[in-house]
């Protein structure tokens, strides 16, 4: 029986000029991570791809499956793996285009890596095309547009054969684009949102606000289940849980009613940027979705916005919330945030949040209470999560002083190490 194999396309990495091997690597270093439950033999670049191989010999479609849910994968083919034997890669063909599924048309592409090989491509396409044009004699061929086309790939003493390819998640390796810090609630948009810009090359640290200790834990159980659901992307190294109850507490008594939502919002972007300079995060990420409740419309997010200096990225901004729930269940979050749990959003909500925050009447509020030494307190709570799923995230032992420095009560506590 022939061997079979993963090759696996990328074609934006294939842009990055001289960074390519970069690229390369950390997509590689991905893969590893990513397919440790498969008994993988190889990972190796042949001729702008990446060649997987397993243990027996027989990759999988569950392997290809794993493969495709990676940042920077393009594409997948189930290849056969043959000898420069025509008959063998002939044989191959045959079975190759007998998996493809219904169709009525087909072409043979043939490419070469090298000359080396003594039948040029034109001859490699009529070969094979005559055997299958014997094979599946009431199937036609169609130079343009065909329904399969049947790739006949040559490298070295090698010959790669497949018909079918999945679509991947596209997009650049993780990795490769630098650190952000995600608020992540278990609603379905910060998880998309999380995966969105994961699928673009950053690394992702989300922060949780709970409403511990006056509501239960149990968002913090489904963030982590979020966090466990994406990790077949390898984007997420640690999840910081940020105790906020006690506090949203206090603000509800210090601030007027409708005013409670922006106040919180504007303690949980400070926070949050603290915790992107302990991290060495560059941006700051939600799930925002213009006009899709009270707290963002384009006055809400811009008196939240003001107390940051990160850029933060809302990749939601444009979508509906149709979209953001097929690609919720496209990345395996949908039932998790199908499932109720009392956050720091539901607590102490007020009955008419307001919709367009006068900056005035925002900063007499915030003035209002010691918001300072509030940020200095939640910062100094913030307990972490580690997640053995992504190669590229490094704990910020840089920051090791920093993180004295920022949370000092945090550093000193046996929970956090
Ligand atoms: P989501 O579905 O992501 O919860 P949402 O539609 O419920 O969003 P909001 O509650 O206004 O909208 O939250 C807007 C954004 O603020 C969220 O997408 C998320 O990035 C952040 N956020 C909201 N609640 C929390 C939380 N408890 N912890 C961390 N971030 C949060
Ligand atoms: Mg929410």
């Amino acid at each position: 029986m022939t061997n079979r194999v993963c090759l696996v396309h990328y074609h934006e990495i294939g842009l990055k000029g001289k960074n390519r091997s970069t690229f390369e690597n950390q997509l590689v270093r991905n893969l590893r991570c990513a397919l440790r439950s498969f008994p993988v033999k190889g990972i190796k670049r042949i001729s702008g791809h990446l060649l997987v191989t397993v243990e027996d010999g027989f990759a999988s479609q569950e392997l290809a499956h794993a493969i495709s849910r990676v940042p920077g994968v393009a594409r997948v083919s189930l290849a056969y793996l043959c000898g420069l034997d025509q008959d063998e890669y002939c044989a191959a063909a045959v079975k190759a285009l007998g998996e493809a599924g219904e169709f009525t048309t087909f072409k043979v592409h043939a490419r070469r890596s090298s000359t080396d090989y003594e039948l040029h491509t034109l001859d490699i396409n009529r070969l094979v095309g005559g055997v299958l044009c014997q094979e599946f004699p009431d199937k036609k061929v169609a130079m343009h547009g065909p329904d399969v086309t049947v790739i006949v790939m040559v490298v070295n003493a090698s010959v790669y054969v497949y018909a079918d390819t999945g679509r991947g998640v596209g997009g650049l390796p993780v990795g490769t684009a630098g650190k952000v810090v995600t608020l992540l609630s278990s609603g379905f948009d910060s998880p998309v949102a999380t995966w969105m810009v994961g699928r673009r090359g950053a690394t992702c640290v989300p922060v949780h606000f709970s409403g511990r200790p006056m509501t239960a834990d149990t968002s913090e159980y489904l963030c982590q289940d979020i966090v466990n659901a994406l990790a077949p992307s390898g984007m997420i190294g640690r999840m910081y849980v940020v105790p906020f109850g006690e506090k949203q507490r206090e603000i509800s008594l210090a601030v007027p009613q409708s005013l409670r939502i922006i106040t919180y919002r504007r303690i949980m972007f400070a926070v949050a940027e603290r915790i992107a300079q302990i991290e060495g995060a560059k941006a700051l990420v939600t799930g925002e979705s213009l006009g899709q409740v009270a707290s963002q419309t384009l006055d809400n997010i811009s008196v939240v916005n003001e107390m940051v200096s990160l850029p933060v990225l809302r990749p939601l901004i444009g979508s509906d919330k149709l979209e953001i729930m097929s690609r919720a269940e496209e990345i395996g979050t949908y039932d998790i945030s199908s499932q109720d749990a009392a956050d720091c959003c539901t607590l102490f909500m007020p009955r008419r949040p307001e919709t367009h925050a006068k900056p005035d009447q925002v900063h007499e509020a915030w003035d209002s209470f010691d918001h300072d030494a509030m940020i200095d307190d939640l910062v100094n709570s913030i307990e972490y999560v580690d997640f053995d799923q992504c190669p590229s995230y490094k704990p910020p032992r840089g920051y090791r002083a920093r993180h004295r420095e920022l949370a000092p009560a945090a550093f000193e506590r046996d929970d956090v190490k």
